[in-house]
C-alpha cells in the first residue's frame, strides 16, 4: 500500500513552528518511504476562519522547502483538498452513524446548553459536558419520540448531530511513538460531528478524509491525542477500521523553562519568534516576527525543527534535507516535550551561513542591506568583498549589516573615549607621518598597508598595540571587526586617509 500522509492545518492564524515541525515530519516519513505527501485545509470552522491564513501557510511551506505533492493549489487526485468545498460529503456519513445508533440529533439551545452546565455543576464537576450521563435529560433524538423528531427536522428547527460515546467502555490506539494508549470512553463527551449550518467539526471530517483521500499515517500534535478516542470511534462506526491510519502524535514544544507548551506570547515576551514567518493578523494588524524576517535560513530553521523532538543516535547535528529523509524515523521521535532553546536555534543559522556559498549569502543579505540604505544607493560589488569577510561573525541575516555598515558608509565612532585617554604626542606623530606615506602608495592593498604601518611604528617608538586598537576604532567606530589592514584595503585609500584625519585632526 502507498504510503500516503498528510498536514491538515485549519486557516486560523500564523504558522507556529510546532506546525511546521509536523510538516517536516510528514515530508521526511512521505519521502524516505516513497510516499505523498497531502495538505488538505481544514477550514470547517466559519468563526475561526481568517482571511489570508491559508495562502500565508502555502507561503511559509514554500519558504521551507516542504512541498505538498497534493493541495488546494496544486490539486490532486482527491480533489477538492479544501474541507470548506467538500461540504456536501460529509452529511452521508453523519446519516449513516445515526441510522446505526451511533449518532443522533440534538435540537438544544444555546441557552439549553448553558442552563444544562449550570444545573449539573457539582464541586466534583465543574464542567458538566453533554456524555452519557446528561443525553438522556436533553433534546434530541435519544429522548424523543421519532414522530416528534422527524417534525423537527422537517420544520427546519435547528440541530446538530452528536457522537453517542459509550460509557465504559476502553478505547484502544496504538500510537507509532506512544505505543498503546488506552482511554475510558465515559469520559469523553459526545461531541458535535455536524454544525447546525450543516458544515462537519473537525472530527467527522478529519475521519472522512483521512478515509477518502487513503491516508496511511497521520502525525499531529500531542494536543491532538483527548481527541483520539473520539476518532478510533469513528473509525469503527463508519466499517472502516482496517483502513484506519496509523497515528504518530508529536510531543509538544515546549517553553524554554520547560513550563508547558510553547506559545506566542512566549515569544513576544522573551523577544525570540514562534510562527515561521510574520503574520499580521487581519482583524487587530497587529504582527507577530517569524523566523524568516528575523533572518533564519530555511534551512536552518527546518534542521533545528528536525533536532526538536528527534535525535539520529549520533552527535551529528547538521542535517540536510536528503540527509534528514535518509535518517528520520519515526522511532527516534521523543516520548516527552522538546524545550524551545533560541540560542540553539540561532546556533544551527550560524552554522549554516559557514556552510552557505558567498554568492548566496550576498543575495540574502542584500534586502537588509537595502533596508538600511535604500534601493540602488549603495554598491552591490562591495557586499561581494565583504561577505567572505564578516560572515564568521554573523549569526542572523541581518548581522551581515551590523558588522559590515563600516564598508559602506563612514561610521560613527563609538568608542573615541578608549582613543582619547592614551593619546599622546607620538601617536600623533605615527598617524600623521603614515598618512604621508599612504598617500604616496602606488598599490593599494592589505599587505602594502601593513607593511608601512610597521615600517613606521619604531620610528615613533611604538609598538603595534600601542596604535592598532585606534587605527581600528578610526574605520569601524568599535572594537570589532575583520583584519584592519583589509578593512582599510576594501574602503580604499582616501576613506581611509579621511576617516584616521576625522580622528587626528
Ligand atoms: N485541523 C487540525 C489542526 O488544526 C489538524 C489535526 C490533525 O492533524 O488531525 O491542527
Amino acid at each position: 500500500m502507498k504510503v500516503r500522509v498528510r498536514f491538515a492545518p485549519s486557516p486560523t492564524g500564523g504558522l507556529h513552528l510546532g506546525g511546521v515541525r509536523t510538516v517536516l515530519y510528514n515530508y521526511l516519513f512521505a519521502r524516505a518511504n516513497g510516499g505523498d505527501f497531502v495538505l488538505r485545509v481544514e477550514d470547517t470552522d466559519q468563526n475561526r476562519f481568517v482571511a489570508g491564513a491559508e495562502q500565508y501557510i502555502m507561503d511559509c511551506l514554500n519558504w521551507c522547502g516542504l512541498i505538498p505533492d497534493e493541495s488546494p493549489e496544486k490539486g490532486g487526485p482527491y480533489a477538492p483538498y479544501r474541507q470548506s468545498e467538500r461540504k456536501h460529503l460529509y452529511a452521508d456519513y453523519a446519516e449513516q452513524l445515526i441510522a446505526s445508533g451511533h449518532a443522533y440529533y440534538a435540537f438544544d439551545t444555546t441557552e439549553d446548553l448553558e442552563k444544562m452546565r449550570k444545573d449539573y455543576r457539582r464541586d466534583d464537576n465543574t464542567n458538566p459536558q453533554y456524555d452519557h450521563n446528561i443525553r438522556g435529560l436533553m433534546l434530541n433524538s435519544l429522548t424523543l419520540p421519532p414522530e416528534k423528531v422527524a417534525e423537527l427536522v422537517q420544520n427546519g428547527t435547528p440541530y446538530v448531530v452528536r457522537i453517542k460515546m459509550p460509557a465504559n467502555e476502553t478505547v484502544m490506539l496504538t500510537d507509532m511513538i506512544r505505543g498503546e494508549i488506552s482511554f475510558d470512553s465515559s469520559l469523553v463527551d459526545d461531541k458535535v460531528l455536524l454544525k447546525a449550518d450543516g458544515m462537519p467539526t473537525y472530527h467527522l471530517a478529519v475521519v472522512v478524509d483521512d478515509y477518502l483521500m487513503k491516508i496511511t499515517h497521520a502525525f499531529r500534535g500531542e494536543e491532538w491525542l483527548p481527541s483520539a478516542p473520539v476518532h478510533v470511534l469513528l473509525w469503527e462506526y463508519l466499517g472502516w477500521k482496517q483502513h484506519m491510519p496509523q497515528w504518530a502524535h508529536l510531543p509538544l514544544i515546549l517553553k524554554p523553562d520547560g513550563n508547558g507548551k510553547l506559545s506566542k506570547r512566549d515569544g513576544d515576551r522573551l523577544g525570540f519568534p514562534v510562527f515561521a514567518m510574520n503574520w499580521t493578523a487581519p482583524r487587530t494588524s497587529e504582527t507577530t516576527k517569524g523566523f524568516r524576517e528575523m533572518g533564519f535560513l530555511p534551512e536552518a530553521f527546518v534542521n533545528m525543527l528536525a533536532m526538536l523532538g528527534w535525535n539520529s543516535g549520533s552527535e551529528q547535528e547538521i542535517f540536510s534535507l536528503d540527509e534528514l529523509v535518509e535518517r528520520f524515523s519515526i522511532e527516534r521521535v521523543h516520548k516527552g516535550g522538546a524545550k524551545f532553546d533560541f540560542e540553539k536555534a540561532k546556533w544551527f543559522n550560524h552554522q549554516y551561513i559557514q556552510r552557505t556559498d558567498d554568492a548566496t549569502l550576498a543575495e540574502l543579505a542584500k534586502p537588509y542591506i537595502d533596508m538600511e540604505l535604500g534601493i540602488g544607493n549603495w554598491e552591490l560589488g562591495l557586499l561581494s568583498k565583504v561577505v567572505p569577510l564578516v560572515k564568521d561573525r554573523c549569526t542572523l541575516l541581518p548581522d551581515f549589516w551590523a558588522q559590515g555598515h563600516f564598508f559602506f558608509t563612514t561610521p560613527e565612532i563609538k568608542e573615541e573615549a578608549a582613543i582619547k585617554e592614551k593619546w599622546n604626542d607620538q601617536k600623533q606623530q605615527f598617524f600623521t607621518s603614515w598618512i604621508n606615506i599612504l598617500t604616496a602608495q602606488p598599490t593599494w592593498d592589505h599587505a602594502v598597508i601593513e607593511a608601512t604601518f610597521n615600517e613606521e611604528l619604531p620610528k615613533n617608538g611604538l609598538k603595534k598595540g600601542d596604535v592598532i586598537l585606534p587605527f581600528r576604532i578610526m574605520l569601524v567606530g568599535g572594537k570589532y571587526g575583520p583584519g584592519v589592514f583589509v578593512i582599510a584595503e576594501v574602503i580604499g585609500k582616501d576613506e581611509t586617509i579621511k576617516r584616521i584625519k576625522r580622528v587626528i585632526g
